[in-house]
């Protein structure tokens, strides 16, 4: 779904337009009756938002303080561009910030800051807003404008909220770039969207040690003549080259400015920010989001998702600020709400394979969010750590990114809801802005491995080659049907781009790019990436179930599928797999053992050809797996663009342990 191409899921030649229905899976868990009866978001809600999903989002948008009333609430006389709240005005940060203190909540907790070296910093609604305040001021007599790009190039640390809010409150889309990009994703990212200014901090922590941020921003901006300013943060203390007239220090300015800002309100169309992609599939994507729209879809479905008590909940996204994940959810989102979040800045096992577990005991959080990479990297270490602390503070626990493989969410549910929590497993995109697949915790019985249903205000449906609705029980392409608030307006500077990726390759209806299936209830299981679905003698197979049947299997925790050119079966199953910690290296005949697996949950058919054991699997910064990596691999090709790599020695890796394969 890349390169700017109509986008032409592989593999449609089969012309059945069906993702073959494989995996069975019969586990039901319906919310406890304590649960339901607290619920924020009832059964009815469905039947509410469909009789006129207009009138749902109106009223959904008065969850913000406007500054003028909207006369209408869509525009969609020239789609696929939308206009939602036309005439609106509001500011994002003022929503965020000033409107709770001034609702006398000031001294409520916004974030609990966790550094990685146990550093912490806890920062109440009128700490956070003056300190936007005074970035804001800073902004401003560096003589940024509303409309001005600034680029942020940060570790987790709440100066990356403060600078996001800061942009926000002068009109000035940021555009955040992950802090382990780099220098040259940073470069092509900053011309991509001609931003003037960077935000950056001398380094952050991961696993123990400070890594430079601000010598990956010189580094690009040898290339960026157009950069007038640099404002750095002090983080770790090391070492920075500087640049007189352009590098100015964050406490020598924005930590001396005033504390007063006015907050100028904003067209409800206004660009709140360019975020790019993941790059899963290819050259990342500047998805443009705007102000009204999008704060109204974040607030919302933080609310009901989530079922936030905003009073008593503490709220973490685990994940990084530099992906949509902590863009929707971990700033705009819960701050929007008046939440308390947790802001945690290193990795998973530094210094210990506990950290997190630690954190949710020490502040009590009682609603998690994160990726099933994370929670399948828990299961590789084994049970007995988590075993280790209470938990007894959670409520929910949610899961975003990739699709949860049932015996993934089993442990989830297990170990770290201790079979009390609901799950909500979450489907959307960076180009979604906010989640909108998902169960209702409160009313929906959770299918392992199902996203269920469209959140109430959203419409979306499986359909097939032809853009028609595919019946209960078969597979398809998912796409949304109707307009939302969050949804992006183009890809930034490419409208023809926007319009073919997302809305050519079904007239009238968005194409996400995912395969999807419709259960025999009609519940939706996003199957993967159409770009993945393999051909397999003719039958097009999932790479999801065929990774979840290998996940199924007790000593695998992680697994990836892909189909490699075969002379016989035009295409066949490659799989790659990560054991868990107890299991050794499996024994020897542990290809076998897992073959005769797949072949028993899903059928012969889908029994991969060769199977290897790997170390680590290849993934972008947000945890997914890329799979056109692992491709390359199998057969045996020139690896494509690894610059949205986490880490970029893993494919060597994988490489150098090739003669494994038969
Ligand atoms: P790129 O578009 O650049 O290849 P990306 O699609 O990985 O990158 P994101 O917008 O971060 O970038 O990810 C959205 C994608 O993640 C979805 O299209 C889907 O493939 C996957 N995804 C997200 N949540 C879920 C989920 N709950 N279940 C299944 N898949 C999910
Ligand atoms: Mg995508």
């Amino acid at each position: 779904m890349n390169g700017g191409g109509k986008t032409t899921p592989t593999n449609a030649s089969s012309g059945t337009g069906t993702l073959a229905n494989l995996l069975h899976e019969q586990r039901r868990f319906p919310p406890s009756s304590d649960f339901t009866a607290q619920a924020n978001v009832t059964a009815e809600a469905y039947a509410q938002a469909d009789a006129d999903y207009q009138a749902f989002w109106d009223r959904e948008a008065g969850r913000l303080a406007w500054a003028q009333q909207w006369t209408n609430v869509l525009d969609w006389s020239n789609p696929p561009f939308a206009k939602w709240f036309v005439g609106g005005k509001l500011n994002a940060a003022y929503n965020c910030l000033d409107r709770h203190v001034e609702a006398g909540r000031g001294d409520k907790v916004a974030y609990y800051f966790e550094g990685e070296g146990g550093d912490t910093r806890t920062i109440t609604y009128a700490q956070l807003t003056d300190m936007v305040c005074q970035a804001a001021n800073t902004l401003a007599d560096l003589g940024v404008k509303a409309g001005d790009r600034v680029a942020i190039y940060m570790p987790m640390i709440p100066e990356t909220v403060v600078a996001m809010l800061a942009c926000a409150r002068i009109g000035a889309p940021h555009t955040v770039v992950f802090g382990g990009f780099s220098a040259d994703a940073l470069r092509t990212r900053i011309h991509d969207c001609d931003a003037r200014i960077v935000i950056t901090a001398d380094g952050g922590y991961r696993r123990g040690q400070p890594a430079g941020l601000k010598s990956a921003v010189d580094e690009a901006l040898l290339d960026c003549p157009d950069v007038r300013s640099v404002l750095v943060v002090r983080r770790t203390g090391q070492d920075v080259a500087w640049e007189d007239g352009r590098d100015i220090w964050w406490h020598d300015s924005v930590e001396q400015a005033s504390t007063h800002h006015h907050a100028e309100p904003f067209d409800a169309e206004h660009p709140l920010y360019v975020m790019y992609t993941s790059g899963t599939t290819g050259k990342p994507k500047g998805i443009l989001h705007t102000t009204g729209g999008y704060l109204t879809g974040c607030a919302y479905t933080h609310w009901a998702v989530f079922d936030l008590k905003a009073e008593t909940d503490v709220f973490w996204t685990a994940a990084d600020i530099g992906w949509v994940t902590g863009h929707s959810y971990i700033v705009y989102g819960p701050l929007a709400n008046g939440a308390t979040s947790v802001l945690y800045e290193g990795t998973p096992d530094t210094p210990h394979q506990g950290r997190w577990w630690e954190i949710i005991d020490k502040y009590k959080v009682t609603l998690l969010y994160c990726a099933p990479t994370a929670i399948r990297t828990f299961m590789k270490w084994g049970a007995q750590i988590p075993d280790k602390y209470s938990l007894a503070s959670l409520r929910l626990i949610g899961s975003v990114g990739e699709p949860i493989n049932p015996a993934a969410y089993i442990w989830y549910r297990d170990t770290i809801g201790h079979g009390r929590t609901p799950v909500v497993d979450t489907w959307w995109q960076t180009e979604t802005g906010s989640i909108v697949v998902s169960p209702l915790p409160g009313v929906t019985a959770g299918k392992p491995g199902a996203a269920m249903k469209a959140l109430p205000g959203f419409r979306v449906d499986v359909v097939d080659d032809e853009g028609q609705p595919v019946p209960n029980g078969s597979g398809g392409y998912l796409v949304l049907t109707q307009p939302w608030p969050a949804m992006l307006r183009t890809i930034w500077g490419d409208d023809d781009r926007y319009v073919s990726t997302y809305w050519s390759r079904f007239p009238g209806l968005y194409f996400a790019g995912d395969g999807a299936k419709k259960d025999d209830d009609g519940d939706i299981w996003v199957l993967g990436r159409v770009d993945d679905v393999m051909n397999v003698s003719g039958h097009r197979l999932s790479t999801t179930e065929i990774e979840s049947a290998l996940v199924s299997h007790p000593i695998v925790a992680e697994a990836a599928v892909v189909g490699a050119t075969d002379d016989m079966t035009g295409q066949a199953v490659v799989a790659f797999v990560i054991l868990r910690s107890e299991a050794g290296d499996g024994g020897p005949d542990v290809v076998q053992q897992l073959r005769q697996h797949v072949a028993k949950e899903i059928g012969k058919m889908a029994r991969p050809r060769q199977i290897m054991v790997v170390a680590e699997l290849p993934k972008t910064r947000s945890g997914k797996i890329m799979r056109r990596l692992l491709k390359d691999v199998a057969e045996n090709r020139e690896i494509g663009d690894v610059t949205t790599l986490a880490d970029s020695t893993v494919m060597e890796l994988i490489r150098s342990s090739m003669p494994g394969m038969e």
